[in-house]
């Protein structure tokens, strides 16, 4: 069920941590070599071990890939399939937590995020193996700056005592660099830091999603819920059992998974189906706020959008949502705006805003101008003002 790992998220990646752990071993043998003492031993398998469990987990990320749902799955009695979303693309319903992913083209189980890095969701297969790479690697990372930076004092250090104490401790371990590998090391001190900070912030923002038992997507979904309730009622978010057992559920000792991705515990009071039903009534909402656009200038579907006259092509949104190509006569069915783009999703059939279902939904969906299109209804009313 693997994507692959020949994509240039992958890759990167890959080269980032082989090329911070080779020159990480160049520098442990010349200023901390394995060969001077026990401790010395100690230390390089412990730098070695980083490296085993972070390509162990990173591995397991990409192979065990989130889990897809079964193309064209249904739930085992009918009555269910009422509470449940269907995925028009995969043919099927969406089991309570699975989401379709644009980028892997199918429903994927317990969605969190589409990650680049791994070319693949990371979903409820890969969620520990994720997790646990996002753990190591700023161990990993932290221990290569410690070994870079000790290196390039330790050569500063001998440099500035000149060639007696160079002589002595030239029988232990003597670190003289030349230029280009003192450029080297000091690009990997850098790049170390950087990681560490940008994989520590990924990390914390995964436990924060693992303790409430939330995942991205369902952060966004309970939010609205609160949004949209009157008089200050919160919604009852139904996986959340508790820090120590949504821990448990995903980190394990020894399972990569627990459970089969499709039923969830849930707390009392709620039900299999309570979180189905409010993305179902989160969605009608958005169908109500629908707006129907006709087309009638078209656009190229370009991010910089110079054609389109300079306010909008200075208020591009900067998201990396797609743009949209649209061509005159196209009916566009708004979902966002701001004041120079709107967003929306093309639909295959010319309607009114009433007629919203999800088979006249193209699945094109994206940012374009808004002087591009006129609204249906205000069109409709012009029309019979000039009857
Ligand atoms: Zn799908
Ligand atoms: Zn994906």
């Amino acid at each position: 069920m693997s994507r692959g790992i020949c994509h240039w998220g992958p890759l990167l990646a890959l080269s980032i941590i082989w090329t911070l752990f080779l020159c990480g071993i160049y520098c442990i043998l010349l200023w901390y070599p394995p060969w001077t003492s026990a401790a010395s031993v100690i230390h390089l398998i412990f730098y070695v071990s980083w490296m085993i469990l972070i390509m162990n987990y990173f591995i397991k990320s990409v192979t065990l890939g989130p889990g897809y749902l079964p193309l064209e799955w249904r739930p085992d009695d009918d009555k269910s399939e009422a509470l449940l979303q269907y995925c028009c693309l995969c043919k099927g319903y969406k089991a309570p937590r699975a989401h379709h992913c644009s980028k892997c083209g199918r429903c994927v189980m317990k969605m969190d995020h589409h990650c680049p890095w791994i070319n693949n969701c990371v979903g409820h297969f890969n969620h520990r193996a994720f997790t646990l790479f996002l753990f190591f690697v700023p161990i990993g990372c932290t221990h290569a700056a410690v070994v870079f930076i000790c290196c390039t004092v330790q050569q500063f250090h001998l440099l500035s005592t000149g060639p007696y104490r160079r002589a002595i401790f030239q029988r232990n371990a003597v670190v003289s660099f030349t230029v280009y590998r003192m450029i080297m090391v000091l690009f990997c001190i850098g790049l170390s830091i950087g990681v560490t900070v940008a994989v520590g912030i990924l990390l914390y923002y995964q436990m924060k999603g693992i303790l409430t038992n939330k995942t991205a997507i369902e952060g966004w979904i309970a939010e609205k819920a609160d949004r949209y309730r009157p008089n200050g009622e919160s919604f009852r978010y139904p996986y959340n059992l508790g820090r120590k057992e949504n821990f448990k559920q995903v980190i394990t000792l020894w399972q990569d998974y627990v459970g089969d991705g499709i039923t969830w515990p849930v707390v009392e009071g709620c039900d299999q189906f309570t979180l189905t039903k409010e993305q179902l009534e989160q969605k009608k909402l958005k169908r109500e706020r629908t707006i129907c656009c006709r087309v009638v200038k078209s656009y190229n579907g370009s991010v910089i959008a110079w054609r389109e006259g300079l306010r909008t092509c200075i208020s591009t949104p900067w998201t990396d949502e797609p743009r949209i190509k649209v061509e005159q006569g196209d009916v566009i069915l708004v979902t966002r705006w701001r004041k120079w783009w709107l967003y929306g999703e093309k639909s295959l059939h010319k309607l009114s805003a009433t007629e919203i279902t999800d088979e006249v939904l193209s699945k094109e969906k994206g940012w374009f101008p808004r002087h591009c299109v006129v609204r249906i209804d205000e069109e409709e009313s012009a029309s019979k003002k000039d009857d």
